[in-house]
């Protein structure tokens, strides 16, 4: 490792060498080495639409050289105006005030901040969320509290705000125990609202698709009863959709998906085609009103030095153009997965094949401990190099979230390769 810096997510001591990337060109990577292997996961989920696009990059330049970066408050451009107004454009029709940060986590703390003024500013104090089992919405403290206690909040538990914690209804393909698991979750969330309504800030959860936590999937359904629960006890729906959000779940956003309006959704990761650190907030005008005051408690303090960059609103402008291009790509690769899960269904090491729009995701039974640390893991990613693939399991859980530039050919490149991995490893 590379003596001056410090990797993220690393077990120092344990952690091989970490490979060097030389290139990047759609769905390959160029190693130093000279090999070239697919990058089934779209590098940590942002890389729309392979890397390197040179009408991404072309975009990029002509902001760089035109506007680089300018102080957001009193100040405003057209980057940062188009891209509010695209996509609302593509949100629910209540959502249609954005507001801007760096990243995922930045966002998921800016939902809950506003949410949680919201109930302040118009007189009523509620404390708590209420969050889903095996959630990750991010690495800062509000954050990590909204997320499931796990080895990577352990260390700081006694910082964390508590939050009320009801199951994720996971579900797969076959599973016949989908209504009757929703149904309790359902109850569960409607008892918590009914002791006790005004202490509830909001229900937060990852619609349709929980990423870090294992890739586990939800009906539709399940959110829109959670929706019509929220709506009965007035309290405010908030949808951490930066995995989920530009295609990933088949539609635009997961909330369209499942034809859901939240009052506050949180965008990241794809936002600019995975090219710069860019997240929004969006929230609804009911939300908004309420901050809409001369009363300096009434206002939302918050900001951080690089609000709205152009450079990174100029690729996400960009990112947006290719996925209205690419539209067909990115509601159809489900259908591509389900073929090759469907020969997948009786592999005697694989259970709880899934899909949801461009993400497929399938549990290798393995032996030793549960959940992320499991150490199929770690044999995967030392030899997916080796077949030509990038694939960075969770823990037993391996899924594929390929960019929308990949070709059904390449796909089933990558079913093979998973399946001889997983003779040799499992
Ligand atoms: C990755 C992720 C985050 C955190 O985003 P960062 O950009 O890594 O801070 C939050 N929520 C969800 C659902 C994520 O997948």
């Amino acid at each position: 490792m590379h003596r001056n810096i410090w990797y993220p997510f690393t077990i120092i001591e344990d952690a091989p060498e970490p490979i060097k990337v030389q290139k990047g060109d759609g769905l390959w990577l160029e190693l130093e080495d000279g090999r070239r292997i697919m990058d089934c996961i779209s590098s940590w989920w942002v890389n729309l639409h392979g890397h390197a696009h040179p009408q991404i990059a072309k975009a990029i330049a002509d902001q760089a050289s035109k506007l680089e970066q300018v102080i957001f408050a009193n100040f405003s451009h057209d980057p940062a105006e188009k891209l509010a107004e695209k996509v609302t454009q593509k949100l629910p029709g209540t959502l249609n005030r954005m507001f801007f940060s760096d990243d995922g986590s930045t966002a998921v703390e800016v939902a809950m901040k506003m949410a949680y003024q919201y109930w302040r500013n118009i007189g009523q104090e509620r404390k708590t969320f209420i969050c889903f089992e095996g959630a990750y919405h991010g690495d800062t403290f509000g954050a990590m509290s909204a997320g499931e206690r796990s080895v990577f909040t352990e260390v700081f538990k006694d910082l964390l705000f508590d939050v009320e914690f009801v199951p994720y209804p996971a579900t797969w393909i076959g599973d016949p125990d989908r209504t009757e698991k929703e149904s309790k979750v359902i109850e569960k969330v409607e008892e918590l609202l009914k002791e006790n309504p005004e202490k509830y800030a909001g229900i937060m959860i990852e619609p349709l698709v929980q990423g870090a936590g294992g890739m586990n999937m939800c009906s539709k359904e399940f959110l829109q009863e959670l929706h019509w629960v929220n709506r009965q006890f007035n309290t405010l729906l908030i949808f951490d959709e930066v995995m989920t959000g530009f295609g990933r779940t088949g539609d635009w956003f997961a909330c369209k998906r499942a034809q859901v309006e939240p009052d506050i959704i949180c965008l990241a990761k794809g936002l600019t085609g995975g090219f710069l650190p860019l997240s929004v907030t969006v929230c609804s005008d009911r939300i908004y009103e309420a901050f809409n005051s001369s009363d300096p408690i009434k206002t939302f303090w918050h900001g951080h030095s690089y609000t709205a960059n152009p450079i990174g609103c100029a690729a996400a402008l960009a990112s947006y153009d290719l996925m209205v291009e690419n539209e067909s790509i990115f509601s159809n690769m489900e259908e591509w997965h389900l073929g090759h899960l469907e020969k997948l269904k009786n592999h005697p090491k694989l259970k709880k094949l899934r899909v949801c729009g461009t993400i497929a995701a399938m549990d290798i039974s393995a032996e030793g401990e549960e959940g992320y640390l499991n150490p199929i893991a770690n044999h995967i990613k030392e030899q997916c190099v080796d077949k030509g693939l990038l694939l960075r399991p969770l823990g037993n859980v391996l899924y594929l979230m390929p960019p929308y530039c990949t070709t059904k050919k390449q796909l089933a490149q990558m079913y093979e390769g998973i399946v001889s991995l997983i003779d040799e490893v499992a």
